[in-house]
């Protein structure tokens, strides 16, 4: 797929408040600083598109991309914050939850995992949740440019093994890196699959 407008649509607190789902919509998630901005600007080779986590005054909002006219990209807030309260902690927001349970044009969501790191908590927590809700998601690996291929193979091979360890399925796993522009053309060729679909 080659990309050709993309726009910011809006910022929104609240699922109901989302524009109206009358198109296709894949959402980017994961852990604050996991490199969600920096892969949204690569796939939509836009400089600042979507905000880093740098950005002062950054706020948790649902965030909405018009992409060809025709496919809503949506940036989703960051899950596992160490400085949430204890009860959000255990989940993943309230705004997040509804999103993933009730966005009812929702195609896949987007589950991005840092490359560098073992299996976190939170996100197999994030990826056996929304599972056990039936929606589609795929694993994107972030900065891979920043490992030697034996790590990543490593890395990539633990994390195939934790998610094993509560589904039979593995869910599709793509490889990037906003750097190297690495996964760009996977990435949204599986997103032009799922559109025809
Ligand atoms: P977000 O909080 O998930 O939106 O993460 P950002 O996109 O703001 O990225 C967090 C940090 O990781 C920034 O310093 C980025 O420059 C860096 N980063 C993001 N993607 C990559 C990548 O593919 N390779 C490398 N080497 N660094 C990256």
């Amino acid at each position: 797929m080659k990309i050709t407008k993309s726009e910011f649509i809006s910022s929104y607190a609240d699922v109901h408040k989302c524009p109206a789902p009358d198109k296709p919509e894949f959402a980017f998630i994961g852990r604050s600083n996991v490199g969600k901005s920096s892969l949204i600007n690569m796939l939509t080779q836009t400089k600042d598109l979507a905000k880093t986590s740098s950005t002062p005054g950054k706020t948790q909002t649902i965030n909405h991309f018009l992409i060809n006219e025709t496919w809503y990209l949506v940036d989703l807030p960051g899950y596992g914050y160490a400085s949430v309260s204890k009860t959000i902690r255990e989940g993943f927001g309230q705004m997040i939850e509804d999103y993933v349970q009730k966005r009812e044009n929702l195609s896949c969501i987007f589950v991005l995992v840092d490359s560098r790191l073992e299996p976190q908590k939170s996100d197999l927590s994030f990826i056996n949740w929304a599972g056990s809700k039936g929606v589609p998601l795929a694993i994107v690996f972030t900065k891979v440019d920043k490992l030697k291929l034996n790590e990543l193979q490593r890395n990539v091979q633990q994390f195939k093994k934790a998610v094993l360890a509560d589904w039979e399925e593995l869910p599709p796993m793509i490889i990037t890196s906003s750097e190297k522009k690495t996964g760009r053309d996977e990435l949204l060729d599986f997103i032009d699959d799922a559109l025809k679909v």
